[in-house]
């Protein structure tokens, strides 16, 4: 298994965090999104690795997320929570000094209940119907809110990747109506926001994918490089099938590697038949389906056996792979697991 496995570049990551950053203009802070333990590439490493890079306020999805990255962190950053502050939540929200992000009156009345005097900031809803107050519910508890001076005033777009999408000005127009005049800082945001032009940026941007090298961040440094180990190389005749329902016949003689990646290491079946891999640089077709544990790959037009074969690599980044499973980049770094040893370059 020499060589293979998952390599993280935190170089590369704090480059993109710096040219989101920059993207997102001198007035405004630029936060960073490591929700879902740092989109599958390690929230300790890559959270230290931001911290140091100057980053001082962080986003994941759950308390127990916050918790994990204040561990790696120390106290210092702020860590905003963006499922609020859900029942049961109290103890690990002030023991990590996590902020959450309140997104009902419930939440707000829990939170004001149970954790008053401790900081929270407020998630609005401004049409994606996902999370956040309603702009009457809003209305109705805005004044009790401000009284305990929430830290942030957020919202989300759900159409950011689409530039064009009449849904992000509607949203905009939103987030002005619920939050104008208030004295409070603001946040719309997230990676496609930033690239939609200053009217988005306001106080605070939330970039999560841009910094992991994903579109719509179509800049940035590519920060993931994955290798596959053959396990074994087989020679077949014309008309020999490969692989779970024969799903693919030999056309003529081929040479087949075993790899070891499958869909437990979070390969998509959908692959099965479609993905690429590549032998230094060289194309080599991934051929019949995806099983658990394993792939097989068409490795007839290279001159030797090769000892691994890259999935994710210079000629096909996460987006790239993503598009032949039909999915996007956010799903297959999610998707990467724990079983490939993560090994980390650059910084610290
Ligand atoms: C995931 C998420 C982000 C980051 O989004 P990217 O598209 O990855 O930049 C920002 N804000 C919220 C509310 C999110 O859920």
């Amino acid at each position: 298994m020499s060589g293979a496995g998952l390599t993280i570049d935190l170089e590369a990551l704090t480059s993109n965090w710096r040219a989101l950053d920059a993207a997102s203009g001198p007035a405004t802070r630029t936060g960073a999104v490591v929700k879902a333990d740092a989109y599958g590439l390690g929230v300790a490493k890559v959270g230290r690795a931001l911290l140091q890079a100057g980053v001082d306020t962080f986003f994941v999805a759950l308390a127990e997320e916050g918790a994990q990255l204040r561990s790696a962190l120390g106290p210092g950053p702020e860590i905003f929570v963006f499922a609020g502050h859900m029942d049961g939540d109290a103890d690990i929200l002030a023991g990590s000094q996590l902020t959450p992000l309140l997104n009902s009156a419930a939440q707000l009345a829990r939170h004001l209940g149970v954790l008053s005097g401790h900081r929270f900031g407020v998630q609005l809803d401004t049409g994606m119907n996902r999370l956040g107050m309603e702009p009457d519910e809003w209305q109705s508890v805005r004044a009790r809110a401000l009284e305990h001076g929430p830290a942030l005033l957020m919202s989300h777009l759900a159409c950011a990747d689409e530039p064009d999408h009449p849904m992000n000005r509607q949203q905009l127009a939103r987030f002005h109506e619920m939050t104008s005049g208030l004295d409070v800082p603001r946040s719309l945001a997230a990676t496609g926001g930033i690239l939609l032009g200053a009217d988005y940026h306001l106080d605070l941007t939330r970039p999560g994918i841009g910094l992991y090298g994903g579109a719509p961040f179509h800049d940035a440094r590519p920060v993931v490089h994955l290798s596959v180990p053959v396990i074994q190389t087989r020679r077949l005749t014309p008309g020999e099938t490969v692989g779970y329902a024969n799903s693919w016949t030999a056309p003529g003689q081929a040479r087949i590697a075993t790899v070891a990646a499958g869909y437990a290491d979070g390969l998509p079946r959908a692959l099965s038949n479609r993905a690429t891999l590549f032998a230094d640089g060289t194309p080599c077709p991934l051929v019949g389906r995806v099983s658990m544990d394993l792939i097989t790959v068409d490795i007839s037009g290279l001159g030797n056996d090769p000892e691994q074969l890259d999935l994710i690599c210079p000629q096909q980044g996460i987006d790239a792979l993503a598009a032949a499973a039909d999915t996007i980049g956010y799903e297959i770094l999610t998707g990467l697991g724990t079983r490939y040893a993560r090994h980390y370059k650059g910084a610290q």
